[in-house]
C-alpha cells in the first residue's frame, strides 16, 4: 500500500441517530481528535432531522411524505428474495412518517435494504456536502442487511461504508453471531425465540461474550466502526485481516469484542503506521 494514495477528508460529520443511551458521540469525537489531528469533526443531530431543519417550513410536509415513501420502499419484504419491493402499504408509509417526525423512536423488527437505504440518504446530501473532502457517518437504530448470493438470503449488517456510511446500533446486537454454544443451548431448550425468561437466562450465562442492547461497551466498540468508515473513504479499504486490529471485519460477537476491546493494542502495525501519517 502506498501512502500517497491516502486522502483524508478535512471534515467528518457524525450523525446522532443511534438512539442508545450507552452511545456517546462526544466521546467518539474526542477519541477521533486524538487520532486525526488535522481533521475537523462535528456532531450533528440525527441525519434526517438535520436534513429537514434545512428544508423550508412550507416544503417540509411534502419532504416528510416523500422521504417516508422512499424509506418504506427500502424495506426487505422477503428475506429470501432480492427483487425490488412492491409498493409499500399505507401503514408502512405512516410508520416511517412517525419515525421521521421522531414520534416513534423504536425500530420494530424491520430489515431495510442497506444499499437502497444508503441511496436514499445519499440523495439528501446537498451540493458541497457531497464533495469527497467530507465524511458523513450516520448512526441509526434501523436494522439493515445485504443480499448474500452464496446462501441466497439477506443478512443483517452492522455497517455499510460509502457516501454516506451507515452504522447500526441494532445491527451490532443482531448481526454478528453469538457464541456457537448459545445457539446449541437455545436449541436444546427447544426455544423458537418466544420465551423471554429462558432467553434472559441464556443471556446471563453468556454475559460479556456478546453485545446486548444498551451495552455499556457500545461507545468503545463503535470507535472501531467509525474508523472503518474513515479508512474506507481515505484508502478505499475499511478492513484488516488482523484479528486484534480495530479494522477487523468481525462476523462473530466474540470477534467484535476481541478486535475492539480485547487486544493489548488498538491497531496492527500497518494501520498504526497509516494512522500516524493521517
Ligand atoms: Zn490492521
Amino acid at each position: 500500500m502506498t501512502f500517497s494514495r491516502i486522502h483524508l477528508p478535512s471534515f467528518i460529520y457524525l450523525y446522532d441517530g443511534g438512539q442508545a443511551r450507552t452511545l456517546s458521540l462526544t466521546e467518539i469525537e474526542q477519541y477521533l481528535r486524538t487520532k486525526l489531528r488535522k481533521t475537523q469533526i462535528k456532531i450533528r443531530d440525527d441525519f434526517i432531522t438535520h436534513y429537514l431543519s434545512r428544508v423550508s417550513e412550507e416544503g417540509r410536509a411534502r419532504a416528510v411524505e416523500g422521504l417516508a415513501r422512499a424509506i418504506a420502499f427500502t424495506k426487505v419484504q422477503d428475506l429470501e428474495n432480492p427483487k425490488a419491493p412492491s409498493e409499500p402499504a399505507y401503514g408502512e408509509i405512516e410508520y416511517e412518517k412517525r419515525r421521521i417526525m421522531r414520534r416513534e423512536s423504536k425500530s420494530f423488527g424491520i430489515l431495510y435494504h442497506a444499499f437502497r437505504l444508503q441511496t436514499v440518504f445519499s440523495s439528501l446530501l446537498l451540493g458541497e456536502e457531497l464533495s469527497d473532502d467530507q465524511i458523513h457517518i450516520i448512526f441509526t437504530n434501523q436494522l439493515f442487511g445485504t443480499w448474500d448470493e452464496n446462501d441466497r438470503r439477506f443478512h443483517a449488517r452492522v455497517s455499510v461504508y460509502g457516501i454516506p456510511s451507515l452504522i447500526s446500533t441494532t445491527g451490532i446486537v443482531e448481526a454478528p453471531a453469538k457464541p456457537r454454544e448459545f445457539y446449541l443451548l437455545k436449541q436444546q431448550y427447544g426455544l423458537s425465540g418466544g420465551d423471554n425468561l429462558t432467553i434472559q437466562k441464556l443471556k446471563e450465562k453468556f454475559k460479556g461474550r456478546f453485545i446486548d442492547y444498551e451495552d455499556e461497551r457500545l461507545t468503545e466498540i463503535m470507535k472501531g466502526y467509525v474508523l472503518q468508515a474513515i479508512f474506507f473513504q481515505a484508502l478505499g479499504e475499511p478492513f484488516c485481516d488482523h484479528k486484534g486490529c480495530r479494522l477487523y471485519n468481525a462476523h462473530w460477537q466474540e470477534e467484535v469484542i476481541e478486535a475492539q476491546l480485547g487486544a493489548q493494542y488498538e491497531f496492527c502495525k500497518k494501520h498504526e503506521k497509516i494512522l500516524m501519517e493521517l
